[in-house]
């Protein structure tokens, strides 16, 4: 026993701090919100498309809807339907099998809609490039308003090019 409390009291605490407040955050999300409230009559619903990621984008997509980044609180959701979104987020360079698909889902989102390409891979083809099995960046495949880079992207990244998107005024019609 004595060993126990002895190992315990040598190792310490080991679990991370929680992080602190961020102002600049809080006022991107005032911003996002009254952008989404003006443009978007209080809500936007966003389609999410992965046209060939790795994964390492959708991570951070989904932290986006964590406690501390709150994009469902500014009134931003995720639809399984391309009918209901305004907004197809696209992930991963476009490849060959996920073309067709990602050009029926752009098509079946109502008009006006916005699209917003996520990380390295969706701008710019990344790592992959273009290939036998790659189409490369999504603007290769459908129209794209806004590119967000990195790999992956943070989600106060992917939040800033949803409010860029957004902020950009009305969307396509
Ligand atoms: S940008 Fe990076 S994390 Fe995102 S799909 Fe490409 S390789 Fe994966």
């Amino acid at each position: 026993m004595y060993q126990i409390l002895k190992q315990i009291a040598l190792t310490g605490i080991k679990t991370e701090a929680p992080p602190q407040p961020d102002e600049a955050m809080r006022a991107l999300s005032q911003r996002l919100k009254q952008e989404v409230l003006a443009s978007f009559a209080g809500a936007l619903t966003i389609r999410h498309v992965d046209a060939g990621s790795c994964n390492g984008c959708e991570l951070e997509i989904n932290a986006c809807n964590n406690p501390y980044y709150n994009l469902e609180g500014l009134g931003i959701r995720f639809s399984a339907s391309p009918r209901h979104a305004d907004m197809l987020l696209v992930t991963g360079p476009v490849s060959r099998h996920m073309e067709v698909a990602l050009r029926r889902t752009y098509d079946a989102t109502p008009d006006p809609k916005l699209v917003v390409a996520i990380g390295d891979c969706g701008c710019t083809g990344g790592i992959f490039g273009e290939g036998y099995a790659s189409c490369g960046r999504v603007s290769n495949v459908i129209p794209v308003d806004v590119t967000v880079p990195g790999c992956p992207p943070t989600p106060y990244a992917i939040m800033q090019g949803v409010l860029t998107a957004i902020a950009q005024g009305k969307p396509r019609g």
